[in-house]
């Protein structure tokens, strides 16, 4: 399994798969064919249904050079290597001097003709099951795995992260008006911190309050700016709303948030190395409800002392009840559903933590079982449901 650093990923929004993947392999051409002038980039499947929406076009012109790229959507080619599949061609004038085959995995990676790009193995555990039995066997905890085996900087990598994490909610939470796009939908996590109400009760304003983080984070994402990958950009507001709430209602130390950091980390890397975290390849479960089990067990590693059972029972919630989730984006922007998403995944993920704490000793299925049925699952969806915008809410979304 990978680095946590090739899951947190610092970057631009909207879309892991959509910008930050193109974007790296843009790079990866400029420093490769340095005397290249102009470029033509394809884009297929899922890359040339949502591309627009998703910002891609923008972000390969921004990176390449927009007087001489020139993007092509092709939507009419059905046979790919993957849903992300997309491919660069490189010119001196006329002469095409490379041709470089992309394929954006989720998650801001990338495979470039057929090499997995910064890819490092740092854990040889192949599942959870495999980290609980080292865990109990070892006495070591869920972070002091990750201290141990990830990289030697990584607790500062993490630090770095969380501080990113509450910078998009704090813009998220300043900025207002409409987001971009042709939806001309209205920010409101400004509005679901301050509404003006009276005699507000206590849980409401619990719910509003986590909601406001997670629309921030997601806001934030929407129009453009930078977040942080957890694992994706889509669903980027689950994890830090849960952390920032709870940090911020029960008075944390920083030290332990990052441990819950660690612990959310390790979850997402088990997901992304036994399943995916792509929308184009398995739904939004993918992307939703691997936020959600990350923050589960992140939050329940706060609230149980570092229970390694609970924490799975946690884990393991989060992801059953969003399977089968589709990724149904509204004209390819990741706006509806996509931000009242990782409101309501946050909100979960709170209650998860807490319902763990009774589940945990009568549970019959693992948090590795969970996983397993999410990817196949994911592999039996209708492609309409995977970021095609074909389907579902895309499909009936009319406007009022
Ligand atoms: S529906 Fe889910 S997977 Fe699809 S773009 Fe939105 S957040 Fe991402």
């Amino acid at each position: 399994m990978e680095s946590l650093k090739e899951l947190f990923k610092i970057g631009p929004g909207p879309s892991s798969s959509h910008t930050m993947g193109p974007e790296k392999a843009c790079i990866y051409v400029l420093n490769t064919h340095k005397e290249a002038n102009n470029f033509v980039v394809t884009l297929f499947g899922s890359l040339a249904l949502t591309g627009k929406g998703h910002l891609t076009d923008r972000i390969i012109a921004n990176t390449l050079g927009k007087t001489r790229t020139k993007i092509v959507f092709n939507i009419k080619r059905k046979t790919l290597p993957h849903p992300n599949y997309f491919i660069i061609q490189s010119f001196v004038d006329d002469k095409q001097i490379a041709k470089t085959e992309c394929i954006s995995i989720g998650g801001g990676n990338v495979i470039i003709n057929g090499n997995l790009q910064n890819s490092k193995n740092v854990y040889s555990f192949k599942n959870f099951e495999e980290i609980k039995c080292y865990s109990l066997k070892n006495n070591i905890l869920l972070p002091e795995i990750v201290y141990k085996f990830d990289d030697s900087d990584i607790k500062d990598y993490l630090n770095q992260i969380y501080d990113v994490m509450i910078d998009s909610i704090h813009r998220g939470l300043k900025n207002t008006g409409d987001l971009p796009g042709i939806l001309h939908l209205k920010r409101k996590a400004s509005y679901l911190q301050k509404p003006n109400i009276d005699n507000e009760d206590d849980e409401n304003r619990h719910i509003r309050v986590i909601s406001s983080y997670a629309y921030a984070v997601s806001e934030e994402n929407a129009a453009g700016s930078i977040i942080v990958t957890a694992p994706t950009c889509g669903s980027c507001g689950v994890l830090p709303a849960t952390l920032y709430y709870l940090q911020t209602r029960y008075n944390i130390k920083r030290e332990d948030i990052i441990d819950a950091l660690a612990v959310a980390g390790l979850i997402g890397v088990i997901f992304k190395s036994n399943a995916s975290i792509s929308g184009a390849f398995a739904g939004c479960q993918s992307e939703i409800g691997t936020a959600c089990s990350m923050a589960s067990g992140a939050a329940n590693f706060l609230k149980s002392n570092s229970n390694i059972e609970t924490i799975e029972c946690a884990a393991e919630i989060g992801m059953e009840h969003f399977l089968g989730l589709t990724c149904d984006p509204v004209k390819g922007l990741v706006q509806i559903p996509c931000i009242e998403r990782n409101a309501v995944a946050a909100l979960r993920s709170v209650e998860n933590a807490s319902l763990a704490m009774f589940l945990e000793s009568t549970r019959k299925i693992s948090l590795d079982t969970v996983i397993n049925t999410m990817y196949e699952t994911g592999k039996d969806l209708n492609n309409k449901y995977k970021e095609t915008s074909k389907g579902g809410l895309a499909k009936n979304y009319k406007k009022k």
